[in-house]
């Protein structure tokens, strides 16, 4: 929606740029869309879905070519490695500087009746609602600079609820905290680190998008392939590019 994380003139070009991908639409448009009212215009993505990340990882270690080995990071190294670990990184590496933080959040389900508050899309605004099911609403997440009281977290994620439907009933149902791994660029790490090992870090808020991204383009320079990047993005996520800056300032992360 139109709002602090994204302006109308904002919204209006990326629809414009993204063509039939995306709809601009007015806010009685939008209300109609989402089954509520919403007070400002939106930026309407009709195929757009829900993915369930838990479901999608169980699906991709089942293929025939992926094997999956539970356990912490061995100390055997000499197979070709991408630490993806977020924001614990293995101690042990000889890696180049870098620059990253961590970043506490939490996503709240609040159980509602589908007659009260009947959500028919997800809506972004300055955090999201999820219908993750006709009577469960997923409100998310808070960016705790500061690491909250969780019930802090659920007072904040109740509130986005509030905005959507007034004063409908919702019942707590439970919560998830996680950490993001933020870098002091708000620019992901992608790419060879050492001679075998590759790094694929840092993607804040928003790896369900960057990190498939990311993966085929660590997979292509492993192989030999021209990577899904162009140079600019190569050199913007290139874990390298800290150490050149800390020769003039130090880790932001660190005074
Ligand atoms: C509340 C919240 C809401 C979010 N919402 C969204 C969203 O809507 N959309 C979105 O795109 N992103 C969202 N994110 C961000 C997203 O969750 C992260 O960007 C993403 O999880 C990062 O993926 P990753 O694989 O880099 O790291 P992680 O998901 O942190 O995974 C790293 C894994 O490495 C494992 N590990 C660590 N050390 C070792 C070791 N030595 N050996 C073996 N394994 C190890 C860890 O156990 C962990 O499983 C959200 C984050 C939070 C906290």
């Amino acid at each position: 929606m139109d709002g602090t994380n994204a302006a109308h003139a904002q919204l209006q070009s990326i629809a414009d740029t993204l063509g039939d991908w995306i709809q601009f639409v007015e806010a009685d448009q939008a209300s109609d869309i989402a089954g509520t009212s919403l007070s400002r215009s939106a930026a309407y993505f009709p195929k757009s879905a829900v993915v369930s990340i838990p479901d999608l990882c169980k699906n991709l270690i089942c293929h025939p070519r992926i094997e999956l080995i539970k356990g912490v990071l061995g100390h055997d190294l000499s197979l070709t490695t991408v630490i993806a670990t977020g924001t614990t990184i293995p101690q042990r590496l000889a890696l180049p500087p870098l620059e990253i933080t961590t970043v506490p959040g939490q996503i709240d389900c609040f159980s509602t009746s589908p007659k009260l508050a009947r959500l028919r899309t997800t809506v972004v605004d300055d955090g999201y609602v999820i219908p993750s099911s006709p009577s469960i609403l997923t409100s998310g997440s808070t960016y705790e600079h500061d690491r909250w009281d969780p019930s802090y977290g659920t007072r904040t994620n109740r509130t986005r609820l509030g905005k959507l439907f007034g004063h409908a009933l919702f019942r707590w149902v439970q919560r998830y905290r996680g950490w993001r791994c933020v870098t002091s660029d708000r620019i992901p790490i992608i790419g060879q680190a050492a001679d075998d090992l590759w790094l694929s870090l840092g993607y804040g808020s928003s790896a369900t998008t960057s990190a498939l991204l990311a993966a085929e383009t660590i997979a292509s320079g492993i192989v030999g392939e021209f990577p899904p990047l162009d140079t600019h993005t190569l050199d913007v996520t290139d874990p390298m590019r800290f150490a050149d800056r800390q020769k003039r300032r130090p880790n932001p992360f660190t005074k």
